[in-house]
């Protein structure tokens, strides 16, 4: 069933490591031999042995429309031949930070980058150089991309292969990020007290999805917005994920709360490389070349990048039903499985908000780090591949929240249900 995947995991391993560009992609913690694949359209994928798959990763989250989707495709050959990049400045980068500032109201200025990584990285540094302060509060099991002061107690790959420190990142470095626990706001606020005048940054990621989805608690993120009020903190949500998935807003429109900067990814580039930070007027103004903040890129606002997600963004705004269809499917596929895995009397929980859903087998709330590490993800390991046997890709680990695309039929959401009722049978 997958010679093919096997032979060219094979082959990658003698000049990639691990044989994967990404640590997730590899099946590390699951086992068995990551899945080449040849080509995606719509809600399916194709690896290499020419298996299909109903896929919820969606690229990890970029895919929200499906995946070659017809507007975007034909976007970007429409605009190669002008040329793949200029290193100049471009109308559609205009109205790119014109298309953000209408969907996230409270975005005065903003910056593209090429990666969430990026994005983050950036915040942080303005964020600091505004501040004139150099620590930063992250919670446990949030993870922010892979510059060295977010590789601190971070989520995703990390909390898979159980990293808990990075060689290479200097003592220097990880000991001005400091953690707390997600949702624990009096953590916080003893945090910020013993590190009075000290704290430059809070940021999160205001719905969770590196430790499997995981939802605010009541009051937790206003918490956070008013110590970062009364403490002169800059509060940045990374948005990473939930930009333009859970709300034309993001989690800010969605919990009704404005954070100062934003960093935005994967669904803002349609699938093409690009992430942006953006934020308050007078903290933006601090970068260069307006301020000496230094932040810069040879391809940021790069034209194919731009009109993927310009066209990926103007469908989302143009076309506010998607949200409702995607929270409809979501909410359709939580009742389906509830129902299975009530019936199968295995202790579970399955956290969701719009379309960002995961399943943790586990006995107890899945509130944070420390109870999403508590599940059994061993079973979760064995229930992966008992349900890619079936034809559906779910994310890799307990550790990442799956996402929905609005090109999944009723039929896929079925097809998946009755393959989770299968599995269970298998695995239990
Ligand atoms: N922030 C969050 C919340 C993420 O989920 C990710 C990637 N999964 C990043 C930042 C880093 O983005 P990228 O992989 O594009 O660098």
């Amino acid at each position: 069933m997958y010679e093919k995947s096997k032979q060219l995991f094979q082959r990658a391993q003698q000049s990639i490591p691990g044989g994967v560009n990404s640590p997730v992609r590899a099946f590390k913690s699951v086992g068995g031999t990551p899945l080449f694949i040849r080509k995606a359209k719509g809600a399916y994928l194709f690896d290499a042995d020419g298996n299909k798959y109903i896929d919820y990763i969606a690229s990890w989250g970029p895919m929200i429309l499906g995946h070659a989707y017809e507007p975007v495709v034909k976007a970007i050959q429409e605009k190669a031949p002008d040329s793949t990049s200029y290193g100049a400045p471009t109308e559609l980068e205009i109205e790119m930070a014109e298309l953000i500032r209408s969907m996230a109201p409270n975005i005065d200025m903003v910056r593209m980058v090429s990666s969430g990584t990026e994005a983050c990285m950036s915040a942080l540094r303005l964020a600091r150089g505004y501040t004139g302060k150099n620590k930063f509060i992250k919670f446990e099991g949030c993870y922010h991309g892979h510059a060295d002061p977010f590789l601190v107690k971070a989520g995703s790959g990390l909390a898979t292969f159980d990293i808990q420190t990075v060689p290479g990142v200097t003592g220097g470095v990880a000991n001005d990020t400091l953690t707390c626990a997600y949702n624990d706001l009096d953590a916080v606020k003893k945090l910020v007290a013993a590190n009075k005048n000290e704290i430059a940054a809070i940021i999160i990621e205001p719905v969770a999805g590196n430790m499997g989805c995981i939802l605010p608690a009541e009051g937790f993120v206003e918490g956070l917005r008013r110590i970062c009020d009364e403490e002169s903190i800059v509060f940045i949500f990374d948005e990473v994920m939930t930009g333009f998935r859970l709300a034309p807003g993001g989690a800010q429109e969605q919990l009704k709360i404005n954070a100062d900067l934003v960093t935005y990814g994967k669904v803002i580039g349609g699938g093409m490389p690009v992430g942006a930070f953006g934020g308050k007027k007078e903290i933006m103004e601090k970068i260069a070349p307006l301020g000496n903040v230094y932040q810069a890129g040879t391809l940021s606002g790069n034209p194919i990048a731009m009109i993927a997600g310009y066209t990926m963004l103007s469908e989302l705004k143009n076309n506010p039903s998607i949200y409702k269809e995607l929270e409809e499917k979501t909410a359709y596929l939580h009742q389906g499985l509830d129902k299975i895995l009530q019936a199968s009397a295995t202790p579970y929980v399955i956290n969701r908000l719009g379309s960002m859903i995961s399943i943790h087998f586990s006995d107890h709330p899945v509130v944070d780090f420390a109870t999403a590490a508590s599940a059994d993800n061993q079973l979760f390991n064995k229930y992966f591949h008992a349900m890619l046997k079936r034809g559906v890709y779910l994310p890799p680990s307990a550790f990442e929240s799956w996402f929905l695309n609005n090109a999944l039929s009723y039929d896929d959401l079925d097809k998946t249900i009755s393959a989770t009722e299968e599995s269970l049978k298998e695995i239990l």
